[in-house]
Order: C-alpha cells, then sequence, then structure tokens
C-alpha cells in the first residue's frame, strides 16, 4: 500500500536547500538587527511611570488576536484581519513542522497526521489569500477615504498574495506528477493539480515548474523575512507589543511628566520622548481611524493625529540611522505646533486606534515640552495666568465666585474661615464654569434646587479654586499640581467623603487624576480617596429612590431631546446610560440619537483648553455637532457638562438657529418637569 507521506524537499536540488537555509539565515539576521536598533531607540526614551504585567499583556494579545479587539465594531476589518493573521499563523506552523520533519530526529509526517496536517495548512492558505483579496477590495474598489494608498502597502500587499499564490501552484505540481488519492486531503492543492493535468502538462513539465514554483516562493519569502521589520511591515510584528503592553489606566488620566522631576526642565530639551510612545510610533498601521474621527481634523485645522505618530515614526526613523539617541533631528521642529495646540483631548483617536495607541498622551507631552520651552499661544499663557493667580481660566476676580449663588439659601462649608459647624455628607463642587460662566450658572442653580428638592444632605465650599484640568490639558504640569495640592488640602480640611459635581472635567480629575499618588513622583500618599460622582449619577439615584418624583403629565419646554456625550463623562470614564436613564425618566419626553453617539459620540470642541484658545479651522467642531443634534429634529440638546453647554449654545447663537434648538443641562430639563408641591 502507498505511504500516506511525501518526501520533504522532493525534486529539490542541494543547492537549492543551501539558497533556502542561507538566504534565510540572512534575511532573519537582517529583520533582527534592524528591529534591534529600533529597540535602541526605544530604550533611550524617558521611562514609564506603570510596569507593564505579564498577566496584564497576555490578555491583552489574547483578546486582540481573538479578533474581540478595538476592531470588532468593523466587521469586515475584523474578518479581513483575521483571515490574513490566523491563515498566516497557519502556514508558518505547516512550514515549521515540514522543516522539523526533515531536519531533526523527529518523523511524525505521515499517515493520519499528514493527512489532518495537508488539508489544515491548505485552509490555512485559502483564508490567508481571502483576507489578502478583502483587503485589495477594500483599498482598490471601495477605497475608503482614510486608507492612504502608498507603494509600500501595496508593495506588503503584492509580496503576501505572491507568496500565497505561488504556495499553492508549488503544492499542486508536486501533487499533479502522480496524484496520488490522500492528495485529496489538500483541499485546493489537489483541484489545481488536476487542473494541471487537464492543462496536459507533461511529467517533466510539471518537474520543471515545481523547481521554479519553489525557488520563487523560497525567494519571496526570504524577502518577506528580510523586510519583516522595516518600512510599514513592522507594524505586524510591534502592533502586537502596543497592544500587549497597553496601559490599563482611564484615558481620562493623563500620565505625570517625567521632566518635572528630571534636572532637564526648562533646559529647552525638546525631545524627551518616553520608550512607550517610540515604541506606539513603530506600531502605527497607517489606517488613519484616529484621523476619521477627530473633530479637529473634522473642522480643518491643522491637527491630523495620524500625522503626529507618523512624525514621531520618522524620528525614530533619523535616530536609528544616526546616532542611537532620539534627539535629531527635534521632535518639535518636525511636527507643527499648531497642530499641537489643536486637540481638545476628546480621546476619540486612542478609542478608535486598532493597536492601542495612545494618540493624544503625545500630544499633551509635546504641548508640556513648549510650556517648558515658553512656547505657547498669547491665548494660553492668559488661561495659566488665570488659574495660577485667580483660580479660574477665565480670570474672573476670585470675589465673583460666589455670585451664583447669591439669590439662594444654600449650605456652605467654610474649611478656611474655620466657621463650618456641621459636615454635611456630600460637598456639591461647582468648578469655575459653574461659578463663573453665565450660560453654566444656570447649571449649577438647577443642580442646586433638585438636591435641595431631594433632601440631600449637601454643602458648597466657601473657596473652591480651579481643579487644574485645563493647566494640566494645556501642558502646565507644574500648575495642575499645585491646584491638586491645594484642593487635596481643602477636601481633607472638610472632612467629607463624598464629592458631586456636573461638571465632567472636574469630576474626571478627582477620580482618575488626584487619587494618584505616584504622579510626578510624588510619594507622600495623600491621594485623594473620595466617592466622587457626577450629578447625572446622583440625580438617577435620587429618581430610583423616590426623592426625587417627576409631574405626571409634561409641561417643559423640551419635547424632543438628543442627549450630547461629555467626552469626560462617556468616553473618558464610561458612563452613557445614566444621563439617558435621567431623560427616559421624564414624562412625554421623546429622546431620540444623533448618528454619532456614546463611544462614537463627537466633541463639543471645548475641552483640552480650547475654550480659550483660538485655533483657527475652516469649520467650527461645535457647529458640526450642532448640526448632528439638530439633524434629528429635536428642539432640546440636552448634556452633562457646562464646557459642552456653553460651546454649542454659542454654536447655536453663531448658526441663528437658537430658537429652534436649545441647548440644556440634564439638571435643567429635569428642574422643568419636577413635581413640586
Ligand atoms: S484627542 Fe480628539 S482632538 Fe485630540 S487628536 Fe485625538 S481625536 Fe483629535
Ligand atoms: S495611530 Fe492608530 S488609528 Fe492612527 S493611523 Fe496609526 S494605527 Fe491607525
Amino acid at each position: 500500500m502507498e505511504p500516506v507521506t511525501r518526501i520533504i524537499n522532493w525534486n529539490v536540488a542541494s543547492w537549492m536547500t543551501v539558497l533556502l537555509y542561507g538566504g534565510t539565515s540572512i534575511a532573519v539576521g537582517l529583520s533582527v538587527l534592524r528591529l534591534a536598533s529600533r529597540v535602541r531607540v526605544w530604550r533611550a526614551g524617558l521611562p514609564e511611570h506603570v510596569r507593564p504585567r505579564w498577566s496584564d499583556a497576555m490578555a491583552k494579545l489574547v483578546r486582540w488576536t481573538s479578533g474581540r479587539g478595538k476592531m470588532a465594531h468593523d466587521r469586515f476589518a475584523a474578518v479581513m484581519h483575521g483571515l490574513i493573521l490566523w491563515g498566516f499563523f497557519i502556514l508558518f506552523v505547516g512550514t515549521t513542522l515540514v522543516f522539523l520533519e526533515e531536519q531533526t530526529p523527529l518523523h511524525f509526517f505521515y499517515g493520519v497526521f499528514y493527512i489532518v496536517a495537508s488539508c489544515v495548512i491548505d485552509v490555512g492558505g485559502a483564508a490567508f489569500l481571502l483576507g489578502l483579496t478583502m483587503a485589495v477590495y477594500r483599498r482598490g474598489v471601495v477605497r475608503k477615504p482614510r486608507l492612504q494608498s502608498s507603494a509600500m502597502a501595496n508593495g506588503l500587499l503584492a509580496l503576501l498574495i505572491a507568496i500565497g499564490v505561488s504556495g499553492f501552484v508549488l503544492e499542486a505540481s508536486r501533487i499533479a506528477v502522480d496524484l496520488p488519492p490522500f492528495e485529496r486531503a489538500s483541499i485546493v492543492g489537489y483541484p489545481l493539480a488536476l487542473l494541471l493535468r487537464a492543462l496536459g502538462l507533461s511529467r517533466a513539465t510539471l518537474q520543471t515548474l515545481h523547481q521554479s514554483l519553489w525557488t520563487g516562493h523560497a525567494v519571496l519569502s526570504m524577502a518577506l523575512f528580510a523586510l519583516a521589520t522595516s518600512f510599514l511591515f513592522r507594524h505586524v510584528v510591534v502592533s502586537a507589543l502596543a497592544v500587549a503592553l497597553a496601559p490599563r489606566r482611564s484615558s481620562g488620566s493623563l500620565r505625570p511628566y517625567p521632566l518635572l522631576a528630571a534636572t532637564t526642565v526648562g533646559t529647552g530639551r525638546a525631545v524627551d520622548l518616553r520608550w512607550r510612545d517610540l515604541l506606539e510610533a513603530d506600531a502605527c498601521t497607517t489606517c488613519g481611524r484616529c484621523t476619521s474621527v477627530c473633530p479637529a481634523t473634522a473642522a480643518e485645522k491643522a491637527l491630523d493625529p495620524r500625522g503626529i505618530v507618523l512624525g514621531l515614526q520618522g524620528l525614530i526613523d533619523a535616530s536609528a540611522a544616526a546616532s542611537n539617541t532620539v534627539s535629531v533631528p527635534t521632535a518639535l521642529e518636525k511636527l507643527t505646533p499648531q497642530a499641537l495646540w489643536d486637540c481638545t483631548t476628546c480621546g476619540a483617536c486612542n478609542a478608535a486606534c486598532p493597536v492601542d495607541i495612545q494618540v493624544f498622551d503625545k500630544i499633551i507631552d509635546l504641548r508640556r515640552q513648549m510650556v517648558d520651552l515658553g512656547a505657547i499661544s498669547p491665548a494660553a499663557r492668559v488661561a495659566l495666568e488665570g488659574v495660577d493667580t485667580r483660580q479660574n481660566p477665565w480670570s474672573h476676580p476670585p470675589a465673583q465666585r460666589n455670585s451664583w449663588r447669591e439669590s439662594l439659601t444654600l449650605p456652605v462649608l467654610d474649611v478656611t474661615h474655620g466657621s463650618h459647624t456641621r459636615k454635611p455628607e456630600w460637598i456639591y463642587w461647582v468648578g469655575c464654569a459653574g461659578a463663573l460662566e453665565p450660560t453654566a450658572q444656570s447649571i449649577s442653580r438647577a443642580t442646586a434646587a433638585l438636591f435641595k428638592a431631594a433632601g440631600l444632605d449637601f454643602a458648597v465650599l466657601a473657596s473652591e479654586g480651579c481643579t487644574g484640568d485645563p493647566a494640566r490639558r494645556l501642558g502646565d504640569e507644574a500648575l495642575f499640581q499645585s491646584c491638586r495640592r491645594r484642593n487635596q488640602e481643602l477636601l481633607h480640611a472638610t472632612g467629607v467623603r463624598k464629592i458631586v459635581t456636573h461638571c465632567p472635567h472636574c469630576f474626571n480629575t478627582f477620580k482618575n487624576e488626584y487619587p494618584d499618588s505616584d504622579q510626578a513622583g510624588e510619594t507622600n500618599g495623600s491621594g485623594l480617596e473620595f466617592e466622587v460622582v457626577h450629578h447625572t449619577q446622583l440625580i438617577k439615584q435620587l429618581l430610583d429612590q423616590k426623592k426625587l418624583t417627576m409631574r405626571s403629565k409634561h409641561t417643559g419646554s423640551a419635547t424632543k431631546v438628543t442627549f450630547h456625550d461629555p467626552c469626560y463623562l462617556g468616553r473618558h470614564n464610561g458612563e452613557y446610560d445614566a444621563p439617558r436613564t435621567v431623560l427616559d425618566s421624564v414624562p412625554g419626553l421623546v429622546r431620540v440619537e444623533m448618528p454619532r453617539h456614546r463611544e462614537h459620540s463627537l466633541c463639543c470642541g471645548g475641552g483640552g483648553g480650547q475654550m480659550w484658545l483660538e485655533s483657527a479651522g475652516a469649520k467650527r467642531v461645535e457647529g458640526l455637532r450642532l448640526l448632528e443634534a439638530s439633524t434629528t429634529g429635536a428642539n432640546v440638546v440636552a448634556t452633562g457638562c457646562p464646557f459642552c453647554k456653553v460651546m454649542l449654545e454659542t454654536a447655536g447663537a453663531t448658526a441663528g438657529k437658537q430658537h429652534e434648538i436649545h441647548v440644556r443641562d440634564i439638571s435643567e430639563v429635569v428642574l422643568d418637569a419636577l413635581d413640586v408641591p
């Protein structure tokens, strides 16, 4: 009976195997050397304050390779990448098995194993080619605007397709010589072999064809090994590392600034990037998802998040080729400064990146360097000086801070002058916008009215100061740390352990940035261990507990409402449901969604210090968002952030739509519908 196996390297001359093993060794060596030069540049970067945990890294990698990562919502892309990745993996394992069978004393490539392996390897090859065909369709036929057509991307696709096709025809030419029946297990190779036989090719021709294809396939595979860590090819290797090592922190929590503790502060060194940023820049697939969701890009400003990441990649290229340092040329010389100031820190880029690149964190680090160098715009300087000297970025006199509550009777806690006698359960933190901006003061009044109506045991503070959110996002880390210290002392002095705020920026800062006692290398352990909630969360609780009740019939002005997700409540802190549940509990109110909502929401344009900057674009971000809101037919766009309210209201006035669509905070909508005696 015919043995169920095949002779490895059948019809292969000895010079061909020398070519294969010699060439592959050189190709792999070249790739390893090239990767080592990149790793040297990454290692020259500044340290990260959090070390990755291997168990986390493995879990993230498993999730990513199983298609449950960020690409899962783009089914086509997820299937395409899955087919290519797993197809390639199966082919790689198959080739390794053949190598082990030939070059080691192990002998397993026969009988049932041979049949099953032949079938699985062909399935892997077919999946690989199907995935590549989908990629060609996407790039060549659908032509997604975000996908840059480059010779490198097209060359990578062509090389992979050539390897897949030549592998199948090579297999078919071998099978076609004798057509052993057990080779039917090769579900692609066998039908192709029948086709070659049907073409009338002689045994000698098939053998010649086999030799030529074997050599060609080997050369193409060597080219792939040689290029594996170069150009766009590199992302295949490095993106797995970026995903595995991605941080676990909330995207709303900015990293501490390593230069704060270093002697290099303010000395003008422009390029002090962290090793993670360097590695992540090398992982970029150039897919453009970050750019396609960026509100600044949509408003035609200078910012292109992909361009920022690729700019950093260019620095690594220069450094790897030059001196293994990252300071030639400097990052700031290469990048457009205005692009760095256009970012709203909405986090959409980070959320969209399929390989977990933390895009806007790099922008903030570069802003910090610019602040160190004094290279900031007059508007940013005024806002920072306001935070520093008047404890608010608008530079209002501190005495105006209490004007929003002058007509109200509210419990006030004054720890500075020691005049408080009773400790409430909750501190209602009003924030700079809610205290000082006329558009936002109505939010503070409505929220306080709701808390009073619910009988909540709360007090406002007599002497709030800025949390430091704008200072940190504008790159002034030292100023943020001083705000943090001042507020920590103030809050600790109250003895209260629960904070509610209507401002998602204050909420995010208290929740994610104050408790980190390692920030900027501080080791005093004075982190803020408070329960921090957003007012929409507390209002929901009060409704659930029937401490707030609505009128049975709706009488407010809002009839059809759409909710705009504030970035620092939704994307950065994952709270999408509480505000919607509150709106849904208002009788007679119809809630509709904008096309971009929840995780995919579009920023209002006010975060990241944009409220105080004048960054020019052909369009306004807030205008784009208001347009989306008005296309739903809603007469009210509700939000849960004073910045969003200010920005969207301004957009409404600019577009002359202020009478068609009103901008209201959720607290105001609820107060309108409240059943008060
Ligand atoms: S955080 Fe938002 S504005 Fe900034 S680069 Fe990312 S998507 Fe663009
Ligand atoms: S940073 Fe991420 S989302 Fe942006 S182009 Fe690179 S891989 Fe794509």
